[in-house]
């Protein structure tokens, strides 16, 4: 097994992810889906769920700095701020270009949720990095 997977919290980003990942209050949640919010009418409700989350969590700050600081502006709740409140964060990149898509890091659960959320089929190594923190999270809870 890989370090990146048992990094079970839900903007999982990285092969090496930093220690203040450990904290992170999303790291044992039933359903880091939330922390991206599928396209259409219960989007907003569920970004306000994972918002919830993260005003109580005490890497906050380290976590939108990450996600700031990695270009982390397209998907997904980050430091609890949704990609729209981010980028009003960062400079802009030209009135009227394209933002260029932030690339998937494979093998992660942030990846598989990435494809999901662009309406892509995942690729293998994110299904199966997805798959193995949901077994490490519902094993955690079998012990708790
Ligand atoms: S701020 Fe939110 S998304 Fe970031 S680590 Fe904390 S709970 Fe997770
Ligand atoms: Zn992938």
């Amino acid at each position: 097994m890989t370090a990146h997977i048992v990094t079970a919290y839900a903007p999982t980003i990285t092969a090496d992810p930093p220690a203040w990942t450990l904290a992170a209050l999303c790291l044992d949640i039933d359903e880091p889906e939330i922390f991206y919010p599928p396209a259409g009418n219960d989007a907003a409700r569920v970004t306000r769920e994972a918002k919830r989350i993260c005003e109580l969590c005490p890497v906050r700050t380290e976590c939108l700095t990450y996600a700031l600081d990695h270009d982390e502006v397209n998907y997904g709740v980050w430091g609890g701020l949704s990609p729209r409140e981010r980028r009003q964060l960062v400079p802009k990149i030209g009135r009227g270009k394209k933002r260029r898509q932030t690339p998937i890091v494979h093998g992660t659960e942030t990846g598989y949720y990435t494809h999901r959320r662009r309406g892509e089929q995942a690729c293998v190594p994110c299904r199966d990095a997805s798959a193995a923190i949901h077994r490490i999270r519902a094993e955690r809870r079998r012990n708790a």
